[in-house]
């Protein structure tokens, strides 16, 4: 779905028509502007300028009921009394940003008098629109600064694609083939919690009836998919059947997934019953096309991964379901090791993904399983875990440095991506357990820690960030307070 925003100007009938002319064309000339030459993410649709409660309240209601609507930016270009805003706001389900910008960049010397004043006063205007958001508690980002300006025109981008995260987690569906992984704590979580706050709809359906749906898939299909993995990927191994069992189980899957729409899906290895291998390949390309992801029964990672690559680049960016698997401790020098048993998706990748069959000792597999093996881009990313505290959600995001593994590691059979946690491994690693962060992860190149926490922020979920300034104390200070304020909410 094309997916938009609405741009409300906040002005008020004092005026008079000529000023009012003048506010709608400039508004009218800065969407366009945004949309064209500065290249937002979606489209800003300026619906109009705001003078009445009525007015407002219509908009308002009208972009809660418009499907592509995905959010609401607002600003004042005049004064425009709050009062008036307030029966709007308080129904607006929407997120919502304060855009705090002015028509002109400078003070015009000779042309400035009282005229100009009345006419460009946002610097007054957007105080009492900030005020009243303030005074009711509606979340929103508040963006300050020239619209023409790149710093800018950067939040409002990032912080229209956390919008567009919330818009598709309210619409998510999660396919669970089996339950969460026997004894396992961290991917539990409450999903009638989930569905009322984030929206998601997470259900279960039986291994038996992907087996069912496996057995209907024709060599045709196969074919066509063998294609193109032949076209993506390297083949590097002698193992054809292998890769034709890996085709038929992601036919079978995607099938299912379409038919219930549903964007993410879990499975877990202590229940393959009917099945030969635990699917690799056939997980990691369906990955790769915008499904999310999660093993061992983790749904809140399937869940988070398919919301965090719709948020990325062209709606399918460098996301990943991860797992930190085990350090590199030398000295100044330490590193994590992440991978998964299989399922790293292959939009991580440095170089062109082989596909390769080895033997996998935990779980049924009958027969070796085929997967894509790959090193993981250089650069900075961060990893990202929701966590069900009991009563609330708690999502933390780590700031990462991602390196090319300085160890070749022959013999290591999957994915794998090398990366140093902010502030260092050591704290970083201090800072993670203390604040109950899972093994299970999305790690993320395009997606930034601020579009995650407004994200959390629109959805009324805690939010912990750890990055190159935090320390153990400071943390154990802010979850201290964070405890007592959510248990006031
Ligand atoms: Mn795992």
């Amino acid at each position: 779905m094309k997916r938009c925003f609405w741009f409300l100007v906040g002005s008020q009938c004092l005026y008079g028509d000529d000023v009012l002319k003048t506010v709608d064309s400039r508004a009218a000339e800065m969407s366009a502007y945004l949309n064209s030459v500065a290249g937002l993410p979606n489209e800003l649709i300026y619906k109009g300028t705001a003078k009445s409660n009525r007015e407002i309240s219509e908009v308002i209601r009208a972009a809660n009921y418009d499907k592509s609507c995905a959010g609401i930016i607002t600003w004042c270009h005049t004064f425009s009394p709050s009062k008036m805003w307030i029966n709007g706001l308080a129904n607006l389900q929407k997120p919502y940003c304060h855009l705090a910008t002015q028509y002109n960049r400078d003070i015009p010397n000779e042309e400035i008098d009282m005229d100009f004043m009345n006419l460009n006063q946002a610097a007054h205007g957007d105080r009492e629109h900030g005020f009243i958001a303030a005074r009711l508690r509606i979340p929103r980002k508040v963006i300050a600064g020239y619209w023409k300006d790149a710093r800018v025109i950067d939040k409002l981008s990032s912080w229209m694609r956390a919008a567009v995260g919330v818009a598709v987690s309210r619409e998510l569906k999660v396919m669970r083939f089996g339950d969460n992984m026997r004894e396992v704590a961290v991917t539990e979580g409450d999903k009638i919690e989930v569905q009322a706050k984030l929206g998601w709809q997470v259900n279960t359906w039986a291994v038996g009836d992907l087996v069912k749906e496996m057995g209907n898939v024709t060599d045709t299909e196969i074919n066509a998919l063998m294609t193109e993995y032949k076209s993506k990927y390297d083949i590097a191994t002698d193992n054809i059947e292998s890769i034709r069992y890996q085709a038929r189980e992601e036919i079978a899957m995607e099938k299912m997934l379409k038919r219930e729409g549903c964007m993410a899906f879990s499975n877990t290895f202590q229940d393959l019953y009917g099945m030969e291998q635990l699917p690799g390949l056939a997980s990691q390309h369906l990955m790769s096309k915008g499904y999310g992801y999660g093993g061992e029964g983790d749904w809140k990672v399937a869940a988070m991964t398919a919301i965090m690559k719709a948020m990325g680049k062209d709606g399918n960016g460098a996301s990943a379901f991860m797992e930190d698997y085990t350090y590199h401790l030398e000295d100044g020098n330490e590193y994590s090791l992440g991978a998964h048993m299989l399922e790293v998706c292959p939009s991580l990748a440095a170089d062109k993904p082989r596909i390769e069959t080895h033997h996998l000792g935990i779980g049924m597999n009958e027969k070796d399983p085929a997967r894509l093996v790959f090193e993981g881009k250089a650069g900075p990313a961060i990893v990202v875990s929701l966590v069900d505290m009991g009563g609330r959600l708690r999502l933390i995001c780590q700031d990462i440095e991602c390196i090319k593994p300085i160890l070749d590691m022959p013999n290591l059979p999957v994915a794998r991506v090398m990366w140093r946690p902010m502030p260092d491994l050591i704290t970083g690693v201090e800072c993670w357990i203390t604040a109950g962060g899972a093994h299970h992860t999305v790690l993320s190149y395009d997606v930034s820690a601020e579009m995650m926490k407004d994200f959390a922020n629109m959805l009324g979920v805690e939010f912990v960030h750890i990055n190159k300034n935090t320390t153990v104390e400071a943390l154990e200070e802010k979850l201290m307070i964070s405890d007592l304020v959510w248990k006031l909410k």
